[in-house]
């Protein structure tokens, strides 16, 4: 064929797939060509020539045939979906090419990712949204419906896909494909529309899992069908040939499980970093898996918490008591570390793609099952949940499967399955003889040579073997006429000549017959006997899931017993009682201080306040992490933790840590605090740590007021909000599940020292000049602005004490002029209530004096209405407390200077504004 007639072909070939690139067997490569050409050079750097030909020219890249795989994982892994067309003989001798198979991120079966490989598809109508997982490495298979689309996108993240389908209605809508690309970095599939169809999809899931399964595992959902039906016909037509492997229809609700929308699962850093890397997650920390199908479990069992606590105590028993059997969780562990992948590998024994080591390795793992049976009898494991675990898959069909390889194969096979040696002497009768006949037919020949000496008295004689000649006897030439007369000439070299006799030459037909019959003979019986793995694929993937579980557990009681974590007691939802809790990532890096954290019906809220860097944020995380170890099923760092198990866990963070990674806008945080106002429950765990803080002051105060009530009056959730306006701490006095706590700060001659110890009441002071002073501003500044502040503080004073009256007054900060009122304790509708944090005034914690006059505890003015407080309070009380214009703007501009937004050369700019204003205005 021209050059022109292979690319003209490779072109047509190209037209009929829609996949991104082509690869095309011609002879002994797998070219690419024109365009293909080009991106596959680049992308491998595989080198590209140009193939000219009728006045034309063509990149063209080429791989070698049995390299393909390693360029094909390549490029699929960098999102490229690519058509493979083998080459092949017809009948009648003619050479033709057909796309066979379409490699794409989600069917690729040769990966070498240890985590799970997730193919998902979507489908929607406008309302519930159907979603089907399936990893064809393994053989999972998972669908499920969410509510909405930010449900959905919250299983994506969780799953992790490495390619989505769409479903047609998603085609056109963009808007809720964007929401749902933001949620995963897989590569989306546009697949054929019909295969989402109800009736095809439906028929599609029965055909594959059974009709009585479907029904069995209640998959009665239109949607979650249709999705499955997308992702069963898309395996199939790229052919992968795998769809054998998948025998497990797992249906589950999003309801079974822990809450977690996608912002919380990255704001917890539960298998990456908010930076993206894998090294400092919640996994990466407590990862001591030893297989890769337990870490598989461990990363699924911690992004799919659970709200069962049947399941729940079931794990907590097996960690109990895996962890305090050092010895013998040792050698649990010692025995797992044998075991190979036996999920993928009974996909690849499926699909036809195991070889012979792949088969010694299911051989290797098997016998790892009987061998953790043993390692758990007789120890303090042997009544713990562990020994149901290992008992679960069928014992004896394990152990028949392994005697059958391990009677079959031999036990150093060569790599490629069509050149013989696979099997061991004994295991076919038939393949014995002719590995007789063919092993004394070649020791005839090597016995040749001497015979032929002997017989005819030749010396110099040698026999050999080469691709033109075939077998000959090959005479030095000084004997060369001594030949008997059946001896027959074929080639004259040099010192010697070639011959043949008939005898040879029927011994060489015998010899290459029986090599073809018993290659031919071992390929047979090796697909027979991969065949035979193949049938087993579901004893293999229960046999694999618990080496998988055997070894996530043993993972969790390995973390637990090497960092001191506790079993934590479930009860029904409501309290949180953590009593000398750490936070599970950063105990491993720091000298923690632990922290204690008790919430209950009657405090359910906790305003978080306290200096920047103080810890607040570590506080809440670790709560929220406690509380979702103990849903996983692990042991929590802690001493002791009562955990009432929860819903969903909630969160939203500062902007500032958002905005440093470029993410964040006042758009977002509010579109967080809306999902979590929608979204949670008087059964949910929120996490709010800063909110408002992408606006202005006033309007941020506001939204943060109005959230706090809203979540302690309607949504009643157990609730830990931090934030740096302490106004809000006087919530405390009026609703009555708020409490407020704060890290403790020490401040003593001018410096802050962190205690990190979390105690009850708010603190006082913002420390914003701590923070200046840690950055680097010159000394008389921060000084200075010491001085500004502690005047600043005593006008407020002052302003309390002028009211001219016995009864406690406070200067409050009034939002809607943006000024400091003076309001009466009595004029805001407070119920008086002095429950929880209440207990410690606002000023307790560090007590600087200045406000100290133990008459701010009441903190009035909730409602913050400037007409009730000016017409409340006496006529002279309003003379003293007007401050001049000067100060007044100062003093704007100091409570709405965001510290952390400004530089410390802006700062210092800004201070001494402030002092020059000061000095003009107020003088000293
Ligand atoms: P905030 O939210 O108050 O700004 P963070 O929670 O971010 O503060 O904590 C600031 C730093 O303090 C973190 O780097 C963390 O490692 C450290 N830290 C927080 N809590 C503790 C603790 N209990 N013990 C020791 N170090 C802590």
């Amino acid at each position: 064929m021209t050059t022109q007639g292979i690319v003209g072909q490779f072109l047509s070939l190209k037209e009929e797939t829609d996949a991104d690139l082509l690869a095309m067997q011609c002879g002994d490569f797998y070219e690419f060509f024109a365009d293909d050409a080009e991106t596959v050079g680049r992308e491998l750097d595989l080198k590209v020539s140009q193939k000219s030909s009728h006045g034309s020219s063509y990149p063209m890249a080429g791989v070698p045939l049995n390299d393909l795989t390693p360029y094909l994982k390549a490029l699929v892994e960098r999102g490229y979906r690519v058509a493979v067309a083998d080459q092949y003989e017809t009948e009648s001798g003619d050479l033709r090419r057909e796309v066979k198979r379409v490699v794409t991120p989600g069917t690729l079966l040769e990966t070498s990712r240890a985590d799970a490989q997730f193919l998902a598809a979507v489908v929607t109508d406008g309302d519930g949204v159907g979603l089907a997982f399936s990893d064809i490495t393994t053989g999972q298979f998972l669908v499920t419906e969410a509510a909405t689309v930010d449900d959905a996108a919250a299983e994506l993240y969780r799953f992790a896909p490495v390619e989505v389908l769409p479903g047609p209605e998603l085609r056109s809508d963009d808007e809720t494909l964007s929401r749902l690309r933001e949620a995963t970095d897989a590569s989306f599939s546009l697949f054929a529309t019909e295969a989402f169809a109800p009736g095809r999809a439906r028929h599609a899931v029965r055909e594959q899992f059974g009709a009585s399964t479907v029904d069995s595992v209640g998959l009665d959902s239109d949607l979650a069908t249709r999705a499955a039906g997308g992702v069963l016909a898309y395996v199939e037509e790229t052919g992968a040939g795998v769809l054998r492997s998948m025998t497990r229809l797992q249906v589950y609700h999003p309801s079974d499980l822990l809450e977690l929308d996608a912002t919380t699962q990255r704001n917890l850093e539960l298998t990456e970093t908010m930076h993206g890397d894998r090294s400092g997650s919640l996994f990466d920390t407590i990862d001591h898996t030893v297989t890769s199908p337990g870490g598989r479990l461990l990363r699924e069992w911690l992004t799919r918490p659970r709200r069962d606590r049947d399941e729940l105590a079931r794990r907590h028993d097996a960690v109990e008591s895996l962890a305090s059997a050092a010895l013998a969780r040792e050698r649990v562990r010692e025995v797992l570390d044998g075991a190979y992948d036996l999920e993928r590998l009974a996909s690849r024994s499926a699909s036809g793609s195991a070889g012979a080591s792949e088969l010694l390795s299911v051989r290797d793992t098997l016998s790892v099952l009987p061998a953790l049976a043993d390692a758990i009898e007789g120890t303090e494991l042997a009544d713990s949940p562990l020994a149901e675990v290992v008992s679960r898959p069928d014992r004896d069909a394990a152990a028949d499967l392994r005697t059958d390889l391990a009677d079959a194969l031999a036990e150093d096979p060569p790599k490629t399955v069509t050149q013989g040696g696979l099997f061991q002497t004994g295991y076919d009768d038939e393949l014995d003889d002719l590995i007789e006949r063919h092993e004394s037919a070649k020791s005839w020949l090597d016995t040749l040579a001497d015979r032929e000496k002997r017989d005819h008295g030749l010396s110099h004689v040698t026999v050999d073997r080469n691709k033109t000649d075939g077998y000959y006897i090959q005479v030095g030439k000084s004997v060369a006429d001594q030949v008997p007369d059946h001896y027959r000439q074929i080639k004259t070299l040099k010192n010697s000549k070639r011959f043949v006799t008939e005898e040879l030459e029927e011994k060489e037909r015998e010899i290459l017959r029986l090599e073809e019959a018993r290659g031919d003979l071992e390929y047979e019986l090796f697909e027979d006997l991969r065949e035979r793995v193949a049938r087993h694929a579901e004893l293999l993937q229960d046999v694999g899931r618990t080496i998988a579980e055997v070894d996530a557990l043993a993972s969790l009681a390995t973390h637990a017993a090497g960092n001191g974590w506790t079993r934590p007691e479930l009860t029904e939802a409501g309290a949180l009682d953590i009593e000398a809790g750490r936070h599970p990532v950063v105990e491993t890096t720091t000298d923690f201080v632990p922290n204690d954290l008790r919430m209950d019906d009657e405090r359910g809220f906790l305003i978080v306040t306290g200096p920047n860097m103080s810890g607040k944020s570590t506080y809440m995380r670790q709560a929220a992490l406690i509380t979702l170890l103990a849903q996983v099923g692990s042991f929590v760092p802690a001493r002791s933790a009562t955990v009432g198990v929860v819903d969903g866990i909630y969160t939203r963070v500062g902007a500032l840590d958002e905005l440093a990674q470029g993410r964040s806008t006042f758009m977002v945080e509010m579109q967080e605090l809306s999902n979590i106002l929608h979204s949670a429950t008087e059964d949910s765990l929120v996490i709010l740590d800063e909110v408002g803080r992408g606006t202005a002051t006033y309007d941020g105060i506001s939204i943060a007021w109005a959230a706090t009530e809203y979540l302690h009056n309607e949504v009643r959730a157990k609730t830990l909000f931090a934030t740096h306006y302490h106004e809000l701490t006087s919530l405390a006095d009026h609703l009555d599940r708020v409490a407020n706590v704060h890290v403790a700060a020490d401040e003593r001659d001018g410096d802050v020292t962190f205690l990190r110890t979390v105690v009850d009441g708010p603190t006082d002071r913002s420390y914003g000049i701590h923070v200046a002073d840690l950055a680097g501003v010159p000394r008389p500044v921060v000084d200075r602005a010491g001085d500004v502040l502690d005047r600043l503080r005593e006008e407020k004073a002052i302003e309390a004490k002028g009211s001219g009256t016995s009864e406690p007054v406070q200067a409050v900060f009034d939002v809607g002029s943006g000024q400091m009122k003076v309001a009466e304790a009595g004029d805001s509708g407070g119920d008086g209530d002095d429950s929880a944090g209440s207990g410690a005034p606002a000023n307790g914690a560090t007590g600087t004096g200045a406000a100290g006059n133990g008459s701010v505890d009441a903190a009035a003015a909730v409602e913050g209405s400037a007409e009730a407080d000016r017409a409340g309070t006496g006529s002279d009380s309003e003379a003293e407390a007007a401050l001049d214009p000067e100060t007044e703007a100062v003093l704007d501009e100091l409570q709405s200077t965001d510290v952390n937004d400004t530089s410390p050369l802006d700062l210092m700019a800004k201070v001494q504004a402030w002092q020059s204003k000061l000095d003009g205005g107020d003088g000293e």
